[in-house]
């Protein structure tokens, strides 16, 4: 509203250097003034007091180029040879209206306009008969034609705004999807192994650099080709992403879940314990075992087994990992269902 008020008293502006140059009065300059901040005022109450909500534009855009067109009619009444000059408000309205305005709407302002010039230019040789009426009708006939081209050209480039802005959204959300596609894994939506890779390569480095550790935990559905082979491949499936809600649900907040592949998956703890680190695990495991899974009869109990270890700033991330297969696998010899945890 105060770019549209800033460019409406331009107007007065050239009234009243019209009026320094001695082609119309300085009355004009100082009226056109006064009803132009009548009018801005007029729209802020409206804006203030939430009137402007009743209407299915709130921005009330079209109300106010409507209200501008008719206020530079009106001025061109007086301003004589300043006409001319008061006219390019009609193409700065339609610019405007080019911003929010669809082209149907543009062609709208556009017919307002000409419509309140040629009743103005009516009005004017009605009063004044035989003064400059053919100036006039040119003025007109050259404004008729150029304001319509001109909303039109308006109209494509705003076309072209729009395609523009909707093909930048639709590459952002391509972005967006393409960037999870890269980190997460399909099936269960949980990160993959190449983003546990990029995560523990950072943690490594954070410890290095403040000391500390972190520990990660292994974790191997048991016994998942029996699920397989019973209930099916889809039951299979739904079973890891069910696991994957039931292990995110014992987590801490910092901690990161993925799936390594197939039935295999990988806690990351910064900043853990191992006694810290092997509790959680404990959770997880708890939690798996008691939960029901969907598309398993209820009595069916799915258990996990767990190798979790603990790492300070030296440790290679592939040591750690193969530590970490190790511990798991101890549990599987020692019976499954179980947590090895390896300081
Ligand atoms: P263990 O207790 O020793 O871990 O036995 P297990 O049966 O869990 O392990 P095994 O490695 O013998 O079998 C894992 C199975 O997981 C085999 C494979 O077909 C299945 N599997 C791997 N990925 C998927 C998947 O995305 N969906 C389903 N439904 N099954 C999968
Ligand atoms: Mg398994
Ligand atoms: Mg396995």
């Amino acid at each position: 509203m105060f770019i549209a008020l800033g460019i409406s008293l331009l107007i007065p502006v050239i009234l009243a250097v019209s009026a320094a140059l001695g082609v119309t009065g300085f009355g004009l300059a100082a009226w056109s003034a006064a009803l132009i901040l009548a009018l801005a005022l007029g729209f802020y109450a409206l804006f203030r007091i939430g009137l402007n909500l009743r209407f299915d534009d709130p921005s009330l855009t079209r109300e106010m180029l409507v209200a501008a067109v008719l206020c530079v009619a009106l001025f061109s009444y007086w301003a004589g040879q300043a006409r001319p000059a008061l006219e390019l408000f009609y193409p700065m309205a339609v610019v405007f209206g080019a911003l929010r305005f669809s082209a149907r709407r543009l062609l709208g302002i556009t017919i307002v306009a000409l419509l309140a010039h040629a009743l103005m230019l009516t009005v004017w040789q009605i009063n004044h008969p035989g003064v400059d009426g053919m100036g006039s009708l040119l003025d007109f006939v050259a404004l008729a034609i150029v304001l319509p081209c001109f909303a039109a050209v308006c109209a494509f480039v705003n076309s072209l705004r729009t395609r523009l802005s909707d093909s930048n959204s639709k590459l952002t959300e391509a972005l967006a999807r393409i960037e999870r596609i890269a980190v997460r894994d399909e099936l269960t939506g949980l990160y993959n192994r190449r983003f546990l890779m990029d995560f523990l390569a950072r943690e490594v480095d954070r410890v290095r650099r403040s000391g500390g550790g972190y520990a990660v935990c292994m974790i191997d559905i048991d016994h998942f080709k029996d699920i397989n082979d019973k209930f099916g491949h889809g039951a299979g499936d739904a079973v890891l992403r069910h696991f994957a809600s039931v292990v995110e649900r014992a987590m801490r907040s910092i901690d990161v879940l993925g799936r390594l592949g197939g039935e295999e998956f990988l806690v990351v703890l910064p900043d853990a314990s191992i006694a810290g680190a092997r509790n959680c695990a404990e959770r997880i495991r708890q939690a798996v075992e008691g939960s029901v899974f969907p598309g398993l009869p209820s009595d069916y109990h799915v258990t996990v087994t767990a190798g979790v270890v603990w790492s300070g700033p030296r440790e290679m991330t592939t040591d750690l990992l193969a530590r970490a297969d190790a511990a798991l696998y101890s549990g599987k010899a020692a019976g499954r269902n179980r947590v090895v945890a390896v300081g």
